[in-house]
């Protein structure tokens, strides 16, 4: 139970909620009770031959009274308590996803997104009934029975009381018993549905690799097989249902059984009348959900604890960069940037990934980083956006070390256009626009798709900027996608700029376009260019060449190539490549 403390902040605001709900619960608890006297006075009444027209009328109207009293006692229960568990579920969704956008990006790369991804629906599901349907399960499991028992007492007798309930704990333990195998083939079923839908996914994703590999065949193979193994789940889920609700039945049926042989024993003795003996069968059907309550809220507080607990292990994890007790925002920042001896290796690698890196770039100056795959480029930025934390040597931005800058106030400072170019799937005009919380303005948004050189494609699609992408729109090529999030990068208008080989899917003549375009912004800002392609990076003041984490070439392409080094090499390679092409 200590589990649900991290919801304590949520009960205590939804107190009132939780509490009308149970009052009305045992208020309809009391109600049902009320059904099987109307029957016994009634029964009572016939048998004494007293009962009239007007008799019949007048408990007929009071069963259906009881009846409305239920049916209002439901609907605000059902809203007090399950619209609560509903908003519980929303509160908790909510917290677990603002807490994930805090951590880290190594967290990330540790936790599968699958995971995470069922942390958040079926973990949330089952607290969500724990809390919901447990807390109806253990108000009624608990009032109705004892209402209930004391009823059957009070209007026979506690011999017969006795011998009726000898048999319904066995309710209770069979639905305690089924309840583990229901609930571990309902995940199995769970499991094979995601694993349909996933294949069903994956296979419309790559249809164009499936397609032209001619694999169609083994594609349906593989369709069937996850198909048949959902169907094959789903009918062992059936099974276990098939037996599991005629067996609670026939259990209460031994009991309606034993009764009737034995009530009906006293009715004939005259020890009881025929109205008590209706009455108590009637008491005798009202427990026997009660029972099976019982046995289910077990299990629904077990899973509920265990999927809080998941939940909680989640909600500790801290994220690992956090803003410094003293860390101030920059107010109008120039731009300058320098690495001093700078170290670093991420937690999972074992070696340093960079080592020893010195540079100072000037404001409105262009750094570029070139070197092979791997080589720690990428990494580089990654420190600069402070995504992590470096082993030794200072990084620093106009001169103060960026741990004691707010973590925000780095990032707002820094247009970056990450190598993956990843977009989302909503409109090219809010694409381009999320750096901003309102709308972008037009303006803004024309100019920098311009600079880009995306404008003219954009200005093609018959919904211009309001053209959708990803899934559902538009799917743009790789060109396209990475002028489009340096639109973004641009829109932002940061001091500085990050393009991290944001242009190698783009032919070496939109290169030359985009470069060219860009030198009214990057004169004026800092820039680091990293690239693997030297047409690049050639007019940068200074360029660096990054091997297996060292600087080991740096000056201008002139000097560079004077040098006759990897830089050279390179140089020389690609010029060569060009030419064939
Ligand atoms: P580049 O940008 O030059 O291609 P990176 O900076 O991306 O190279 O990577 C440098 C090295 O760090 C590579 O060996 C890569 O495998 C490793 N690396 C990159 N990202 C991570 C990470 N998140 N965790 C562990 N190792 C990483």
């Amino acid at each position: 139970m200590k589990a649900f403390r991290t919801l304590r902040g949520f009960f205590v605001e939804h107190k009132w909620y939780y509490i009308l709900g149970i009052v009305w619960l045992i208020i309809i608890d009391s109600i049902q009770l009320l059904v099987p006297q109307i029957l016994r006075r009634a029964t009572n009444l016939l048998q004494e031959g007293k009962l009239t027209y007007a008799g019949i009328l007048k408990y007929g109207l009071f069963i259906i009274l009881t009846g409305l009293g239920i049916a209002i006692g439901r609907f605000f229960w059902r809203n007090y308590i399950i619209g609560t568990s509903r908003k519980l579920e929303y509160y908790l969704r909510k917290k677990l996803f603002g807490h994930l956008l805090t951590l880290s990006p190594n967290f990330f790369h540790t936790h599968k997104t699958g995971d995470l991804m069922a942390h958040a629906t079926n973990d949330i599901h089952s607290i969500r009934h724990a809390l919901g349907m447990g807390i109806v399960m253990f108000i009624d499991s608990v009032f109705l029975t004892l209402l209930t028992i004391v009823m059957m007492v009070r209007t026979t007798n506690f011999r017969l009381t006795i011998i009726a309930l000898f048999t319904l704990p066995f309710i209770s333990v069979i639905v305690r018993k089924f309840g583990k195998v229901i609930h571990r083939r309902f995940r199995q079923v769970q499991e094979a549905f995601s694993q349909l839908t996933d294949t069903t996914q994956e296979s419309f994703a790559g249809i164009r690799v499936i397609k032209s590999f001619v694999q169609e065949d083994l594609v349906i193979e593989e369709f069937n097989k996850v198909n048949r193994n959902n169907f094959e789940k789903n009918l062992k889920l059936v099974r276990v249902h098939g037996i599991f609700h005629p067996l609670i039945n026939y259990i209460a049926a031994i009991s309606f059984f034993i009764v009737i042989i034995y009530g009906g024993r006293l009715v004939i003795l005259d020890l009881i009348t025929l109205g008590d003996f209706i009455a108590f069968n009637n008491y005798l059907n009202l427990l026997v959900w009660p029972m099976m309550a019982m046995g289910w809220v077990i299990n629904f507080i077990q899973r509920g604890i265990a999927s809080m607990e998941r939940i909680n292990a989640l909600l500790d994890e801290k994220p690992e960069i956090v803003d410094s007790v003293n860390a101030k925002e920059l107010n109008s920042v120039e731009g300058k940037i320098q690495f001093e001896n700078v170290y670093f290796k991420y937690p999972t690698s074992k070696d340093y990934v960079l080592k020893d890196i010195n540079f100072t770039i000037e404001p409105g100056q262009t750094l570029a980083i070139v070197g092979k795959t791997g080589s720690g480029k990428t990494t580089i930025v990654n420190l600069l956006l402070r995504l992590y934390d470096i082993e030794k040597g200072s990084i620093l931005i106009d001169g103060i070390n960026i741990k004691d800058i707010k973590l925000k106030s780095i990032r707002e400072n820094i247009g970056y256009v990450p190598q993956d170019n990843f977009l989302f799937s909503t409109s090219i005009r809010d694409n381009i626009g999320f750096a901003f919380d309102k709308a972008i303005d037009e303006e803004t948004m024309i100019h920098s798709s311009k600079l880009a050189q995306v404008y003219d494609n954009i200005i093609a699609f018959p919904n211009q900027f309001d053209t959708v992408l990803g899934e559902r729109g538009v799917t743009l090529s790789g060109g396209q996608k990475q002028r489009v999030s340096i639109a973004r990068a641009l829109a932002k208008d940061s001091p500085i700029l990050i393009l991290d080989d944001s242009l190698s899917a783009v032919d070496t003549e939109t290169e030359e376009l985009i470069l060219n375009g860009l030198k009214s912004v990057t004169n004026q800002k800092t820039t680091i260019i990293i690239s693997h392609r030297i047409s690049t990076v050639k007019d940068a003041d200074e360029i660096i060449v990054i091997d297996e984490g060292e600087i080991i070439e740096r000056g201008t392409h002139d000097s560079l190539l004077e040098l006759n080094g990897l830089y050279r090499y390179l140089y020389e390679k690609q010029l060569l490549e060009e030419k064939i092409s």
